[in-house]
Parts: structure tokens; sequence; C-alpha cells
């Protein structure tokens, strides 16, 4: 019989453990799936010895998206989010584990940015998707008086209890700047969760990624932040981390030929006119998500003072798009350890 010493035992195991990974690895294929929710389309990649165990693996990240959906709609009148804006002004109402969270982690993310990003500004976000429809600017009463029904110091939580209290008449709360890194990110914990840990979540601009394909170092993510053709993509590798890039690529409108993005400016009440968009990688797909909407806001020395500040590792790469066609990038920040390699 053969003996080994300790060390030399440890490496047998060691070596045979590499093995069996690798031959795990190599007998996992990958598997694509992609449904519609939350007003786009969210993509699911996940690696599986099979397609029948990848299905239903899929089916329920997808039901645990669709169940948050029916939570943080701001479209669904009788989504949670809706149900407690329609609760009378000044009542502390119970509210769901999920619903506080996303609250709370909003909350935290409007103080962090001086209320660059800031959920209350449903009123504002409404009249503009309008303004959006109808291709014509609002009369500043009314833009106004949106702007004055919004302001997240009148949002309070109450942690002891779950309850949340809206202080102003006419308020309404928006999470379209944070439910789908939200979403993303708890479907990438439902695939783990049921073994599937090589996985991917991406809805549209925002990514939330698992461990590594099997043999890779890590997901190589393509960045296109002005458009699919557009001529300047960014080239990641990344592994446990959230991307997420806002911009007007996609949801724009043209008013006296002034382009104007979805994101709104809650010093002006109207859409953002920089020609910009924000790229963040961070540990949580949520936070990214947050984040780019409001460093699309912010300028960008007060973005960097913003990620500089956080308690997270946070990379943010601003995109450009000069009057001369030309583009330019700035980033500021630090690598978080699942961005591998970035320009
Ligand atoms: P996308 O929806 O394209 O991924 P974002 O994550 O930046 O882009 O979210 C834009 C959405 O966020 C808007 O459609 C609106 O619902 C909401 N929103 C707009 N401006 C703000 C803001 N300043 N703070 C928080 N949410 C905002
Ligand atoms: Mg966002």
């Amino acid at each position: 019989m053969i003996r080994l010493c300790a060390a030399a035992w440890l490496a047998l195991v060691m070596a045979l453990a590499a093995r069996a990974s690798a031959a795990k690895g190599a007998a996992l294929q990958r598997f694509e799936f992609i449904e519609p929710h939350m007003g786009t389309l969210f993509q699911i990649v996940l690696f599986a010895p099979d397609a029948a165990v990848a299905k239903p693996a899929a089916k329920a990240a997808f039901a645990r998206i669709e169940a948050l959906d029916r939570i943080m709609s701001d479209y669904d009148t009788d989504s949670e989010l809706n149900r407690l804006c329609r609760q009378p002004p000044r009542t502390a109402v119970p509210v769901g584990a999920e619903l506080f969270d996303i609250l709370q982690r909003s909350i935290a993310l409007a103080e962090k940015t001086n209320g660059a990003f800031d959920i209350t500004l449903g009123p504002v976000i409404r009249l503009w998707r309008e303004t959006r429809r109808r291709k014509k600017l609002p009369p500043d009463a009314q833009r106004l008086a949106a702007m004055q029904a919004s302001g997240f110091s009148k949002l309070r939580l109450n942690t002891a209890d779950h309850t949340v209290t809206l202080l102003n008449d006419g308020m309404q709360l928006d999470l379209g700047g944070i439910a789908k890194g939200y979403a993303a990110e708890a479907a990438l914990a439902a695939l783990k969760q049921q073994g599937f840990p090589h996985a991917m979540v991406a809805a549209s601009g925002d990514l939330a990624l698992g461990d590594a394909p099997p043999g890779a170092k890590g997901w190589n993510v393509k960045v296109s932040p002005f458009g699919e053709n557009s001529p300047h993509p960014l080239t990641l590798l990344v592994a446990h981390v959230g991307v997420s890039t806002s911009g007007d690529a996609e949801q724009f409108v043209e008013i006296g030929g002034v382009r104007y993005s979805h994101i709104v400016d809650p010093a002006t009440g109207l859409g953002l006119t920089a020609p910009v968009a924000v790229t963040i990688v961070t540990r949580s797909p949520t936070l990214a998500d947050g984040l780019a909407t409001a460093c699309s806001v912010l300028s960008f020395a007060a973005a960097k003072n913003v990620v500089e500040a956080s308690d997270e590792s946070v990379r943010l790469i601003v995109h450009r798009r000069n009057a001369d066609g030309s583009f330019q990038t700035e980033s500021a920040g630090k690598n978080p350890p699942g961005l591998i390699s970035s320009p």
C-alpha cells in the first residue's frame, strides 16, 4: 500500500478535485433563454449538463422576475408599489420585504447622490413620459407642480416595523431606474440556489454576472453605449458583478432640435440633454443600475466623488459623444475584484 504524507495527500486530493471539476466543466453546455418582462427582454445564459435541467431552472428565475415586477411596476395599477402610493398621505403603510428592501436601497442612493437618483420623482417622470409621447414640452406650471410633489426627504421608512410613510400629497414612486438591476440580481441568485452558478442575466443595459463560463476567466461583455451599431464598443471581462449602462441610445425624444433622454434631471424636471452614457461595474447589480442612472444626471466631477466615497469598489466609465462625431471616455473609481480586465 502506498503511504502518503499529509502534504502529498492534500496535493493528490486537490489534483483529483481539479480533474473532477474540469470533467464536470467539460460536460456543461451553454443554454440561452429570453422572455419579455418589465417592458424589456430578459436574457438568461446558464451552463448545465442538459436541457432537461436547464429549462426548469430558467423558468424559476423568470418567475422570480415576474413576481418582482408585480411588486415594483409603475405601469401595473395593482402593483404593491402603486397600491402603496394610493394610500392616504402621512399614513404608515406596512410593505413586503422586497419592496422595503429596494426602497431602502433607493433612499440610501438618493442620500449619497444628493437626490440625483430619486425614486420620488414619479410625478416628474410621468409628466416626462407624456411629453415624450406628445413631443411637446409641458407648461412650466405643470412641470413645477410635479417637481413640488417630489423629494426623497418626504419618503419615510421605518425599519422596526417595515412601514413606509409618504409625507407629501400627490407622491408617486418610480423604480424604473433600479428595478431591472434588482430583478437581474434576484434571478441570478435563484439560478445559483438551484445549482447553476455559471450564469448571467441581462435586461437590456443591466447585467448580472455569476461564475465565469466553465473554463473561462470571465464573461466577455460588450458595451455599446450609443446603441448596437455604435462605433464605440467597450469590451470587459467580468464575473460576480453587475454591469449597467444608462444613456439615451434607445429611449429619447427630439423636441425643437434638442435630444432629451428618458432620465430626468431633478433640478429642471426635464429629460437630460448631455450626449453622455454611463457604465458602472460593481459587485451588486442593483447598485450598478441605480448608480448608472444617478451618474448620468451628475457632472463627471460629482459622479467621481460619489463612486470614490462608496463603501463598495465601483468603476465609473463616462462615454461622451462630441459635436464633431468623435467619442471620448473618462473613467474613475476602483475596480471591483470581478472586473478582470478593462481597457
Ligand atoms: P434604462 O431603463 O434604459 O435601463 P435607467 O436605468 O437609467 O435606464 O432608468 C431610467 C428610468 O429611471 C426612467 O425611465 C424612469 O423610470 C427612472 N428615472 C428617470 N430619471 C430618474 C432619476 N433622476 N432618478 C431615479 N429614477 C429616474
Ligand atoms: Mg438605472
